[in-house]
């Protein structure tokens, strides 16, 4: 034990303590700047300073790298540390006083006033109030038999005693958002197989937080409610109020404006400016960026230029698509975006093309879907924009659960239609929140490129929508004979576009398009007492626009042709197709204003590439291929 006592006398010397306590925190320092960090300034304090150097040099505490010439802690003096910290802590429980691990990572003495400043600055809580809950929680603490008491633990018991109490507006605003321990650890476990597992991880925990952020303390109540209970769906929570969904964007008009982007090394010339937008929007859209007019500067070596756009993406989950519009590619452009979807394991960039071009099924085989315009566009997702305006701001919006409406109505279609009219106030209430608080963020720097296109002339335009969401199950449910059924559709639509126009103040559309709802939403009803009415297969969710595939009904094409013509938000419309009966798919679809054109493809389970199905081992790497939904 000889060599214990000498440490202890070593480490008896607060200034030798605190060089420990600095070369801990700040890794390795050369003489001076140790001694500068230390506190021993002046010139006569050098020989006080080297003493105590020596000193913990001497018991193996410290060591200096001869190279360098810098100063580092030793394993011996980390364990010394860590002990040292160890027996003051004990030393405060052995007093008997009441201690908190504070979120900033100190040990502090409970204070109870501090409860009191808190629900005061942090909501806003009456003085007498906040005295009288922090007293409470005072009575409460001294009750635990523990000695050590965290932040986190101290604001979960003041908050249940604002709920208690009735107080549920602060609750909104006191309570912590964040996970619980064991989803963290899950997400972890399950990243593993995923190809940007770090990105990923990160950019999921934060979501779950903004999610919670939304639902728990942002929105008016009535909306985070009707959302909880499923009446509506507010889609994409984690970015719902952080990003719009879909932007369209025409390149002539704004690619020489300044949009504060700074990019170190730019590729090849000609994709520059469409490579720098690109890169600064996709930062600043959740869902898609649908590019008009961008095509005639990439049209050389198109291939390359499809790959260096991908390389403009943010490379966590759930980046925005890029969609090029190309009015008359030829089969030398198609050929080059083929390849280029053969090429990439995870496409991203993919077309928008003129429904009454030269197509062969050549388009399907690398797997990436393109939307075939008519007359009028829509993007990849299915979304309206107007034509005239250089920029398109186009929000999602909310999804009605109108399967639910329909269950509560008794079979009765204006019944019905009155419910669904009663829950337009509460969307209007979302659609303001949401139009407020995304406007705040871009002035407010969060979202730069979209706030200096903003500013320019002519002005940008930012439209909402709301989403019929289940249209199909809920007029099933109200049992239609076969020619009621469209009737019905078009008159809930109309029901809510006369609504909604009358009471938002501002751009707002219909629409029937795919949002992360429908499966919420099912699930919901089909948990819900009373309400397992709706035959659904779980997996799909309530449906959300139309897959047409060479078995769809004569019925099934007019009723779409029909409903096309009352949305005016964006309508889902996917043709599947093979190869082998492209032409015919594409005959029987002639009709259909705008579609989004897939193909039934298989993707490698080892890297990830997509193959057609008919290869059974992988083009890339000759892993195994499975069928993608
Ligand atoms: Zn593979």
């Amino acid at each position: 034990m000889r060599r214990v006592k000498t440490i202890f006398s070593v480490i008896a010397s607060q200034s030798r303590l605190e060089i420990l306590k600095i070369l801990n925190a700040k890794g390795s320092m050369s003489y001076s700047e140790l001694k500068q960090q230390t506190g021993f300034r002046s010139k006569k304090e050098s020989g006080k300073f080297a003493y105590h150097l020596r000193k913990l040099l001497k018991q193996n505490l410290i060591a200096q790298n001869k190279a360098e010439k810098k100063y580092m802690l030793t394993s011996l003096g980390r364990l010394v540390l860590t002990a040292a910290k160890q027996i003051e802590e004990q030393a405060l429980i052995e007093s008997g006083r009441l201690y908190v691990r504070t979120s900033s990572q100190k040990m502090e003495e409970f204070d109870p006033s501090k409860i009191t400043q808190s629900l005061v600055k942090e909501a806003g809580v009456p003085l007498e109030i906040a005295q009288r809950v922090a007293s409470e929680a005072e009575s409460r603490i001294y009750k635990f038999q523990t000695s050590f008491l965290t932040a986190s633990l101290i604001r979960e018991l003041v908050n249940s005693i604002l709920i208690e109490q009735g107080h549920e507006q602060y609750w909104r605003m006191l309570t912590r958002v964040g996970m619980p321990v064991y989803d963290v650890s899950e997400i972890l476990e399950k990243a593993g197989s995923s190809q940007k597992a770090q990105e990923d991880v990160v950019y999921y925990t934060a979501g779950k937080v903004f999610s919670e952020y939304l639902i728990q303390s942002r929105l008016p109540p009535d909306v985070a409610d009707a959302h909880l209970n499923g009446e509506i769906h507010i889609p994409w929570t984690f970015t719902w109020e952080l990003k719009p969904e879909t932007v369209v964007v025409d390149f002539e008009v704004v690619r020489n404006m300044d949009i504060g982007l700074k990019l170190p090394s730019l590729p090849r010339e000609d994709v520059k400016d469409l490579f720098k937008l690109i890169y600064a929007l996709s930062r600043e859209v959740s869902s898609e960026i649908y590019v008009r007019n961008a095509f005639e500067n990439i049209k050389d070596d198109f291939l390359g230029a499809l790959k260096q756009l991908s390389l403009a993406l943010p490379s966590y989950l759930n980046s925005p698509m890029i969609t090029l519009e190309i009015e008359e590619p030829d089969g030398e452009v198609l050929e080059a975006f083929v390849k280029y979807s053969l090429e990439t394991p995870i496409p991203k960039v993919s077309l928008a093309l003129s429904k009454n071009g030269d197509l062969t099924s050549r388009i399907l085989d690398g797997g990436n879907p393109v939307v075939l315009n008519g007359d009028g566009g829509a993007t990849l997702n299915g979304m309206y924009y107007d034509e005239k305006k250089p920029l398109n701001i186009l929000l999602h919006g909310v999804s009605i659960n109108l399967p639910r409406m329909a269950m509560e109505s008794h079979k009765d279609e204006v019944y019905f239609r009155a419910k669904v009219a009663m829950l337009l106030d509460t969307i209007v209430n979302a659609l303001n929140y949401r139009l407020k608080s995304l406007t705040m963020h871009i002035r407010g720097g969060l979202l730069p490129s979209l706030n200096s296109l903003l500013e320019r002339e002519p002005p940008a335009y930012m439209r909402m929508s709301v989403n019929m969401t289940g249209l199909e199950e809920a007029i099933g449910l109200l049992q239609p004979t076969s020619k009621e059924k469209v009737i019905y559709k078009k008159k809930v639509i109309e029901t809510v576009k006369e609504h909604i126009i009358e009471k938002f103040d501002g751009p707002v559309f219909v629409s029937l398009i795919s949002d992360d709802g429908g499966t919420r939403l099912a699930q919901l009803d089909l948990e819900g007492k009373g309400r397992g009415r709706v035959k659904i297969a779980l997996k799909d969710g309530y449906s959300q626009g139309y897959r047409i595939t060479l078995n769809t009904t004569k019925e099934m094409m007019s009723e779409i042709e029909e409903l096309a013509k009352v949305l005016d938000g964006g309508m889902n419309i996917e043709v599947r197709a093979d190869m082998a009966h492209f032409s015919s798919t594409m005959d029987k679809v002639r009709a259909i204003p705008h579609f989004r054109l897939t193909a039934k493809m298989g993707v490698c389970t080892r890297c990830g590439w997509n193959n057609p199905l008919h290869i059974e081992k992988c083009r890339h790497c000759g892993g195994p291929v499975v069928a993608t939904r």
